[in-house]
């Protein structure tokens, strides 16, 4: 059961929008895409948890208080007789260990992410002591990239390599495979907690004047993009898409972008770059989106 699923950020849906819509300046460029690569490592983590054969809780992207301190859990598990906390890196390349100090094969010091499950050990102890959790709690670096090596690392770290990792899965075995009131109350209590999302610090300025317009490709994220009656067909990679799913998708990154601005048909119309005429983007947004107003100062909400 996966209580949380795990989803994209609006930071990584508003940079993943923009990196199509306009030349990202180069560390935003980096930034955006470490925040894509460890999305992606999250996901291969949640695929090996999902083949787990005994009851358990999954709780993604936990963000949680504890003394006025904020911190975040990629992966919690729930099993039966423990709580495993999961510190996911999607890391790839040569890396070695030097008196705990984390360093990349040209010798450029790394943070060393020991230290960060550490103090999200540290800080969820006492989190979740306070929820009254009696469980034991393990917690483990997980690197899923197959490209990854980590050179003179002492044996005895809680790290999972990416050839260990179906292994550690495999023998994540809990004495009793039957969850209880308490496991389902602690994971409530963990969700309910409340989630304030970082705000988007690392965005770069953009204007909806400067962007460019038009329905990408959900596949390869091309805006190089034509439609027939029915689909949306990528010329960059030749794949299809209803295109009625594509223009809503479009609708969402323009809300993501322009959380404060009126969704209007006239604005999407021109954001979507469609020669679908006006009066199909129109009855879209009739359909999925509520209407607020009349004439000229008519614009749509999500539906509640
Ligand atoms: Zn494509």
């Amino acid at each position: 059961m996966n209580l949380k699923p795990r989803d994209e950020s609006s930071e990584l849906k508003a940079l993943r929008s923009l990196n199509i819509r306009m030349n990202l300046p180069v560390k935003v460029k980096n930034y955006y895409t470490n925040l894509e690569k460890g999305f992606k490592g999250e996901q291969v983590l949640d695929g090996w948890l999902e083949n787990l054969s005994f009851e358990k809780l999954v709780l993604n992207d936990l963000l949680l208080e504890c003394n006025h301190t904020l911190f975040q859990i990629d992966t919690l598990l729930i099993s039966p007789d423990t709580i495993y906390l999961f510190e996911v890196k999607n890391y790839e390349g040569d890396f070695f260990v030097e008196d705990d100090r984390w360093f990349s094969a040209s010798r450029i010091e790394i943070k060393n992410p020991l230290l960060q499950l550490k103090r999200t050990e540290s800080l969820s102890r006492r989190s979740l002591h306070e929820f009254g959790n009696k469980l034991p709690i393990e917690s483990y670096l997980i690197f899923v990239n197959p490209e990854f090596q980590l050179y003179q690392a002492p044996l005895n770290l809680p790290i999972v390599f990416p050839t260990q990792l179906k292994r550690f899965i495999q023998n994540l075995k809990p004495k009793s495979s039957r969850l209880k009131e308490t496991h389902f109350k602690l994971a409530e209590q963990l969700q309910s907690s409340p989630l304030i999302e970082t705000p988007y610090n690392r965005l770069p300025d953009y204007d909806f004047n400067e962007l460019k317009k038009g329905v990408s490709c959900v596949h390869c994220r091309s805006l190089d993009t034509s439609h027939t009656k029915m689909f949306l067909i990528c010329k960059a990679c030749g794949s299809s898409e209803s295109y009625l799913t594509a223009i809503l998708r479009t609708i969402e990154e323009f809300r993501v972008l322009f959380p404060n601005r009126k969704i209007t048909t006239n604005e999407i119309y021109d954001w979507c770059n469609t020669t679908k005429t006006i009066k199909t983007i129109r009855n879209v947004l009739l359909e999925n989106y509520e209407k607020i107003g009349q004439g000229r100062s008519a614009h749509y909400i999500v539906k509640e």
